[in-house]
C-alpha cells in the first residue's frame, strides 16, 4: 500500500493558476508538468520526494525558475517548488541570517536592507537564492566580498531518503563543499541557508557610455583595469550590437563618488565617453538600478508572472588571461553581424576576494578567472530562435582559445563536455559526493552530476 502523500499547495492542469504556475523565465520552453507542489515546510518537501519515489514519478526542484534551459521544470512529472519557503531571520549579534531557500533576490535584498545588511548576490530581481548560491553566485559586490558561497556558513537539505540534514564545515562537510558551486538539482532539496551578512548603507555607482567607435580601446582598457583596480569596485561592461552602437560600463563601489572618479580615470582616458554618471546612492537604489527595476515599474511577483520573462539562449565562459586584439576583434565582428539587435556580450569583473580561495577549496573551480563573459541572445518570434542559438554557440566556440570553462549557473545543453568545463579538477570529487548522498541518482536532469556507477 502506498504511504506517501503530497502536502502543501498543489496545482494541476485545469487549475486556473496552472499556466502561471508552470511558466519558466526562459519562455522558449513551454513545459507541462502534471503536478506542481508549492511546499512551505521541509516536511512538505520530504513528502514530495517520498511521493515521487514511491510512484517512480520524475521530478524537478524549482526556486526562481531561471535555469537557462528550464531544468527546474519538465513535461509530465512533479515540480517541487520551494519559492514560498522565504522566511528571513537576521541575528544582529553574530551578523548572520537564516534565509529561506525559496527567497527571490529583490525581495530578499529589500528585507535585509531594512535590517542594514546584504549578501553579495546577483543582479536579476527574480533569480532564486537557491540556484544562484548552489552554483557559486556573483554580482556587483563580488570583488570586495567574494562569491556568494564565500559568505555561506551552512544549509539545510532534504536528501534522497527524505531525511532533513544539515551541511556545514563540521557536519557533512563533503556535501557542504559540493553545494558551494556544484550547482542546483544534484544532491537534494535545499530548504534554508545560513549566511554571514554584510552591513551596507550607501555605495557609489558608475555608468559610462561610449560610442561603438571606441570598441577596441575601451575593451582593452576595461580588461586591463576592472579585475585589478581597487577591490571595493566591481565593474561590468555591456558590449552592444552595431545597430545599438554603444558600449556601457557599470560599477558598484563601496566608497564615495569622489574616490570613484579617481579610480575610473584609466577607463575614461581610453576613449572619450559620450556620458559619465558617477553618484552616491543608497545601496537599495543601486540594487534596483542594476536589476533594471526603475521607479514606477511593475512590481515583481513570481505568482503573478515574471514581467521580464522572455525567450533566449545564453551561454558563457571565463577569461583567465586578457583577450588579445584578435579576441576583441572576434567580439566586435560577431556584434556587427548579430541576427538580433538585442543581443549583447557582458563581461563581469571577478578576481578580488573571489580569487583568494583555491580552485579546489569549494566546488566552484573558476577562481583564477579575471572576468566572465556572458553571451546573450533575445528574440521576439520563435522562427528567430535557431539563428540566434547558432550565433551564440559560434561566438563561444570562436573565443574558446581565449576564454573557456562553463558556469554551472549558465546551463547550456550545446556544450558537449559540459561537466568537464564546469568543474575541471573538481569533477571526480563531485561524483564521489553525488554517489554517497544520492546513490540511486534520484536527483537527475540532463546536465546533472552522474553517480559513479552511471559513468
Ligand atoms: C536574467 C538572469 C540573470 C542572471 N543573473 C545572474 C547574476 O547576476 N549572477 C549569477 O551568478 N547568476 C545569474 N544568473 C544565473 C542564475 O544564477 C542561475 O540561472 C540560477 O541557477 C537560477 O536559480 P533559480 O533558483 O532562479 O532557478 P531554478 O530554475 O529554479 O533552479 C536552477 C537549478 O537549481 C535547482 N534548484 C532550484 N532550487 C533548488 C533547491 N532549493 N535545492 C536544490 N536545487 C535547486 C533546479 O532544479 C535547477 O537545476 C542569471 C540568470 C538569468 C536568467
Amino acid at each position: 500500500m502506498r504511504k506517501c502523500r503530497l502536502t502543501g499547495r498543489i496545482v494541476t492542469p485545469g487549475n486556473p493558476e496552472y499556466d502561471l504556475a508552470r511558466e519558466e523565465f526562459n519562455t522558449r520552453y513551454d513545459l507541462f508538468p502534471s503536478v506542481i507542489n508549492f511546499c512551505t515546510t521541509a516536511k512538505d518537501v520530504a513528502n514530495a520526494i517520498c511521493w515521487a519515489r514511491e510512484r517512480k514519478v520524475k521530478f524537478r526542484i524549482r526556486t526562481g525558475r531561471h535555469s537557462y534551459e528550464a531544468y527546474s521544470s519538465l513535461d509530465g512529472g512533479l515540480v517541487i517548488d520551494i519559492s514560498e519557503m522565504n522566511k528571513i531571520k537576521v541575528n544582529h549579534k553574530t551578523k548572520t541570517a537564516r534565509l529561506g531557500a525559496g527567497s527571490l533576490l529583490l525581495p530578499l535584498y529589500e528585507r535585509l536592507y531594512e535590517e542594514g545588511y546584504t549578501i553579495p548576490g546577483g543582479t536579476c530581481p527574480s533569480v532564486g537564492l537557491s540556484g544562484l548560491t548552489l552554483g557559486g553566485g556573483w554580482g556587483m559586490l563580488t570583488r570586495p566580498y567574494g562569491m556568494l558561497i564565500d559568505q555561506l556558513i551552512g544549509l539545510e537539505m532534504v536528501d534522497a531518503k527524505g531525511n532533513i540534514i544539515t551541511a556545514n564545515r563540521e557536519k557533512n562537510a563533503d556535501l557542504f563543499w559540493a553545494s558551494r558551486g556544484g550547482g542546483g538539482g544534484n544532491f537534494g532539496v535545499v530548504t534554508s541557508f545560513l549566511f554571514h551578512v554584510i552591513p551596507v548603507d550607501r555605495v557609489a555607482t558608475l555608468n559610462i557610455t561610449w560610442d561603438r567607435k571606441g570598441f577596441e580601446p575601451v575593451v582593452m582598457a576595461w580588461q586591463n583595469w576592472a579585475p585589478f583596480t581597487d577591490i571595493r569596485l566591481t565593474a561590468i561592461i555591456d558590449l552592444l550590437t552595431k545597430e545599438k552602437g554603444e558600449i556601457r560600463a557599470l560599477g558598484e563601489f563601496t566608497g564615495t563618488a569622489l574616490e570613484l572618479w579617481r579610480i575610473v580615470q584609466p577607463l575614461i582616458d581610453a576613449y572619450p565617453p559620450k556620458k559619465i554618471e558617477i553618484k552616491n546612492v543608497s545601496y537599495i537604489d543601486a540594487v534596483k538600478m542594476f536589476g533594471g527595476r526603475m521607479p514606477g515599474m511593475e512590481e515583481y511577483s513570481v505568482n503573478h508572472g515574471d514581467p521580464d520573462a522572455h525567450p533566449f539562449k545564453n551561454t558563457g565562459a571565463f577569461a583567465k588571461m586578457l583577450l588579445p586584439p584578435k579576441g576583441i576583434k572576434i567580439l566586435k565582428d560577431f556584434l556587427s553581424k548579430s541576427p538580433s539587435s538585442e543581443n549583447k556580450v557582458q563581461l563581469q569583473a571577478l578576481a578580488g576576494r573571489a580569487g583568494e580561495v583555491s580552485p579546489t577549496g569549494t566546488a566552484y573551480v573558476h577562481r583564477k578567472a579575471l572576468f566572465s563573459l556572458l553571451y546573450i541572445t533575445k528574440w521576439e518570434n520563435e522562427r528567430e530562435a535557431n539563428v540566434n542559438t547558432k550565433w551564440v554557440e559560434r561566438l563561444r566556440n570562436s573565443l574558446l582559445p581565449y576564454a573557456d570553462g562553463a558556469y554551472v549557473n549558465f546551463h547550456d545543453n550545446c556544450i558537449k563536455d559540459w561537466l568537464e568545463q564546469c568543474y575541471f579538477e573538481n569533477l571526480p570529487r563531485l561524483i564521489e559526493v553525488k554517489t554517497k548522498y544520492d546513490p540511486e541518482n534520484l536527483f537527475n536532469f540532463p546536465l546533472g552530476i552522474p553517480t559513479a556507477n552511471k559513468l
